[in-house]
């Protein structure tokens, strides 16, 4: 578990509270679970497409940040950056680097396996690779992440796979017709 001496150094822009940083470290610890978790959600977020659909992604975006940010925000320290790859990246919120690296660490990690800017912190990327060997799917760690995009910050990242999801499962219907 993690370091009780830890203490927010506000060396970095990401403003983190000790409490969450707690939280964060036991995700990765659990990340396997969480992966089995995260997976049961998407699939229920697929299956009420036709729901999102009617009522319009949209209209439904205000409720489901709401919630997705109280669930994130309290187990991964979320940042809401509107594009989420925890599942690619062991649990361990890569926006919570303080360089929001997306692909890896610097070449700043120190010898112990903290942060340069936070020493008090392990490197998200270090906790990344740990959760990432619990995870069935951990190989993701190595899929290359497009740069962030930032007109998506505070959008759903749920909403935003599912509707990627029931375009690609469509576009799969369509071509088995
Ligand atoms: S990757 Fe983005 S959406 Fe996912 S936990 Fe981090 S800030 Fe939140």
């Amino acid at each position: 578990m993690p370091k009780a001496a830890y203490q927010p150094s506000k060396a970095s822009p990401v403003v983190r509270s000790r409490a969450f940083y707690t939280v964060r470290l036991w995700s990765v610890k659990h990340s396997k679970g969480l992966e089995v978790i995260y997976r049961a959600l998407a699939h229920v977020f697929l299956k009420l497409h036709p729901f999102w659909n009617f009522i319009g992604y949209r209209r439904a975006e205000k409720p489901v940040v709401f919630a997705e940010k109280f669930v994130k925000s309290f187990l991964f320290d979320c940042r809401m950056c509107g594009q989420c790859v925890l599942s690619d990246t062991g649990m361990s919120c890569p926006m919570n680097c303080p360089k929001s690296l997306r692909n890896g660490p610097c070449g700043g990690v120190r010898a112990n396996g903290n942060c340069e800017v936070e020493p008090d912190m392990p490197c998200v990327w270090v906790e990344a690779w740990k959760g990432s060997q619990n995870m069935a799917q951990g190989d993701n760690i190595f899929k290359v992440q497009p740069p962030v995009d930032h007109s998506l910050k505070g959008s759903s990242s749920w909403l935003r796979a599912t509707s990627e999801a029931a375009a690609e499962k469509n576009v799969e219907n369509g071509v088995a017709k």
